[in-house]
């Protein structure tokens, strides 16, 4: 049985684990922490405007189980935000527990507090990685899904300082890529001034902090939109990872997503102003911690790759998620985890590796961004199907589609339904 190593238990490197499985490989998922979905543990929004299409589409390939899972596991589905339609909220807490079990059930070998530091090669193959505490991991191929956020030095060189963040830098050690491991050399993402990193765009708020009326207001409609007083506005809008909430109403008003925690819609606002506003007399974070002051800083270490998503430079190493390019988001990850996972199989049996086509939305995405790589603006945008550069595109291509038959149709007619369902050995 071919043994395929995933690194990095993000969203990207659970569903690329998934689809190895799926495709028939032995799995072991390494994970720096002792928790699953990495960023994913504080997200929670899916489906929002070209994501839908994306979740669609990977369903009737599929490769829907993730989100399948997040439908199944939403507090809140079909509302809107401004700019923001169709929008599925997965809830925080029982989302990572859920997927813990799938992947359980899969029989994936899942290990904690496996920080790899360390690779094993021969040439330009990789043979084995090697944790921190010094145990080694031998694998036919290895999936880089570690993630472009951190460590530490990054956001205080970068950013604002750590912010204490859900990655936990301090008590798991930073991030390490395992691209860079292999001395590959990797892409900086920048922001449209030209300096390095981009820094994640939302925090979180203990619910129980806020009014009664703002709790109910989450708890039944998913959202309260809460103007800003004139002089307590803060603009973070152009240091945003998330270009797609990089709109005027985002720096106007507190937009807050009910996703177990009240989910604040900019990368940080200052403790002692948020507390003048009017049901945040007490309000407190719960991620990063330091929201008052700033937020984790990513993009730092993309890999070069080729749109089956394998590593430009290494003979057996694919990526996914962050990792395989500017692309921002839960569905961007999943999409290019499960491409990876199945590539990683093919090509452990020596079977051509598959890139899926422009004409879905998915295959549009990962060749979009990597064209886009090659240029210095490309470098200082973000890629996401739920809005900015990349949804404009998708909608100028017709590929933003919201008939699910339609989608389902348009897979057939490519040959490629359920191709990740289907075992390759
Ligand atoms: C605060 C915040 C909120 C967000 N909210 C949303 C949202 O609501 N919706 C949305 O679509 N997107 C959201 N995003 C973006 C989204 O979370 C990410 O783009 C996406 O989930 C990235 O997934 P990933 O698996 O590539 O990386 P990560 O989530 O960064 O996961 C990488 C994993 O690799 C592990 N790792 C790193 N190095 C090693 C190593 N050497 N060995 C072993 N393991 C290692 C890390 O511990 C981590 O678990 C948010 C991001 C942030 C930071």
């Amino acid at each position: 049985m071919k043994k395929i190593v995933i690194i990095g238990g993000g969203w990207a490197g659970c569903a690329a684990a998934i689809s190895a499985s799926k495709a028939g490989a032995q799995v072991t998922l390494l994970e720096r922490t002792d928790m699953l979905l990495g960023t994913g543990l504080v997200g929670g929004i899916m489906r929002n405007n070209g994501r839908y299409t994306a979740a669609e589409e990977m369903i009737a390939l599929g490769g829907g189980d993730l989100f399948e899972l997040c439908d199944q596991t939403a507090r809140h589905t079909n509302i809107e935000f401004p700019g923001h339609k169709h929008v599925t909220l997965y809830d925080i807490v029982r989302t990572p527990y859920a997927i813990s079990k799938l992947l359980t059930r899969l029989g994936i070998n899942v290990v904690y507090e496996a920080r790899i530091t360390d690779v094993h090669m021969d040439s330009k193959t990789i043979l084995s990685v090697k944790d921190q505490k010094g145990r080694v991991y031998e694998g036919d191929v290895f999936v880089d899904s570690t993630g472009t956020a951190g460590p530490m030095n990054n956001c205080s060189k970068y950013g604002n300082g750590c912010a204490m963040c859900v990655l936990r830098c301090p008590s798991y050690g930073g991030r390490v890529s395992v691209t860079g491991l292999c001395r590959i050399e990797e892409m900086v993402g920048t922001k449209a001034d030209g300096s390095v990193g981009a820094m994640s765009g939302s925090c979180k708020i203990y619910k129980e902090s806020l009014s009664e009326e703002i709790q109910r207001e989450l708890n039944e409609k998913g959202v309260a939109i809460i103007p800003i007083p004139e002089e307590l506005v803060e603009d973070h809008l152009g240091i945003k990872a998330c270009q797609q909430y990089a709109i005027s109403e985002f720096r106007d008003n507190l937009i807050l997503l009910d996703t177990g925690h009240a989910k604040l819609m900019t990368p940080f606002f200052n403790l002692d102003k948020l507390r003048k506003i009017p049901g945040f007399e007490s309000a407190r974070y719960e991620d990063p911690y330091s929201a008052g002051k700033g937020n984790s800083m990513r993009f730092f270490a993309m890999a070069p790759r080729d749109n089956a998503l394998k590593v430009i430079g290494v003979e057996n190493l694919f990526c996914a998620g962050e990792k395989s390019g500017l692309l921002v988001g839960h569905t961007e990850a999943i999409v290019t985890g499960t491409l990876a996972g199945n590539n990683s199989v093919r090509y452990a049996m020596g079977k051509e590796t598959l890139e899926l086509p422009v004409e879905l939305a998915v295959g549009d995405a990962i060749a979009y961004v990597k064209d886009e790589m090659n240029t210095s603006e490309g470098m200082g945008k973000k890629f996401t199907f739920s809005g900015s550069v990349y949804f404009e595109h998708m909608k100028e291509q017709g590929l933003y589609e919201l008939d699910i038959p339609s989608i389902r149709r348009k897979v057939e007619n490519l040959g490629l339904t359920d191709i990740f369902n289907k075992p390759l050995i």
